[in-house]
């Protein structure tokens, strides 16, 4: 039989099937070495084939092919990894323009990596309500900059209950993960969707900050309307996979449309001759502030 696994806690697993029966499973001991590299070899969000034993036990024989998953280092045993979630059908982005301040250079690299995990992104905007005209004219320039390069951009506010009916159709049947800053209202969004959740996200402000998630576990919730969101403590962004400078620009929509028109076929579009980034740049026809968060991308975050 298959299932849903809907939460970890490291020694077991809730699971759901289609029929929405829910079972408390172990796994068995072969299972655990499948993947040395992970230190969990079932993961929220995984499909399972699991066997009912004739002492009434539940156990997970089998993990079906994930279709993308985010992981974080362990802390202690640094080639291993951890998966957060697997199978994941969309990550919504909230941002503010303020309070928080708007970070553009957060948000690309958000997307970068959410694209190196194969992971779609809705960007949320919320607090519309404490909106002047000049945030009007920043929000309409962000939803054009980042619609030209294939994100769907959502104005909302949870406090005065605006476009939270688009939102619901967006999710609805999909299994979402909500990210971004503390306090940009990831949980009054959720809330205003599912009074019910008290999500753990919130209770950590920054996911990267050493030594703090030794033992946090993901769990999924299911949306009344259908669907599930994955809660999990301190998603702020996702652990950088390991890029070489040649990958980055597959990550950035509107690079990769030009790939290959440049004159060298390693171009890195940094000042290469006959680039046709950096003339697409200069033409207004990539946003030059997109093509400088992909030079410092560039800058920080590959392995040589
Ligand atoms: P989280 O840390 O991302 O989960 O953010 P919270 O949901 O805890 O919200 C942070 C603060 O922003 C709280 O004081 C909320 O009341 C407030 N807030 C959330 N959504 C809105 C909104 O749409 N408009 C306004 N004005 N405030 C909001
Ligand atoms: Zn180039």
């Amino acid at each position: 039989m298959r299932a849903r696994v809907l939460k970890s806690t490291g020694s077991w697993y809730l699971l759901s099937d289609q029929n929405g029966n829910q079972y408390k499973a172990r796994i068995r001991g072969k299972l655990r070495l499948n993947n040395s590299k992970n230190t969990n070899p079932v993961a929220v969000g995984d499909w399972v084939v699991f066997l009912k034993l004739e002492d009434g036990d539940v156990v997970i024989t089998e993990v079906e092919k994930r279709k993308n998953y985010i992981i974080r280092k362990s802390v202690n045993l640094s080639k291993q990894t951890h998966i957060i979630a697997s199978n994941i059908d969309l990550a919504c982005l909230v941002i503010t323009l303020f309070q928080p301040k708007i970070t553009y250079g957060f948000i690309d690299r958000f997307l970068v990596t959410a694209k190196s995990y194969d992971i779609p992104v809705t960007i949320l905007v919320n607090k519309t309500d404490l909106w002047q005209d000049e945030h009007k004219l920043e929000a309409k320039e962000l939803q054009e900059i980042y619609k030209n390069i294939g994100y769907e951009v959502f104005f909302l506010s949870a406090e005065n209950k605006i476009g939270l009916n688009n939102l619901q159709e967006k999710l609805t049947n999909k299994v979402t993960l909500f990210s971004g800053h503390s306090g940009v209202g990831k949980s009054s969004l959720v809330n205003s969707l599912h009074p019910e959740i008290k999500l753990k996200t919130s209770n950590i402000s920054s996911s990267n900050e050493k030594g703090q998630h030794t033992t946090t576990f993901a769990e999924m919730h299911e949306w009344p309307f259908g669907g599930y969101i994955i809660d999990t403590p301190g998603i702020k962004e996702f652990g950088l996979v390991e890029m070489s400078k040649y990958e980055v620009q597959d990550y950035f929509p509107e690079l990769l449309a030009h790939k290959n028109e440049c004159r060298f076929n390693n171009c890195l579009h940094l000042n290469e001759p006959n680039c046709t980034i950096i003339k697409l740049v200069e033409m207004g026809e990539i946003n030059a502030r997109r093509y400088k968060n992909y030079l410092s991308f560039l800058e920080d975050n590959v392995v040589e």
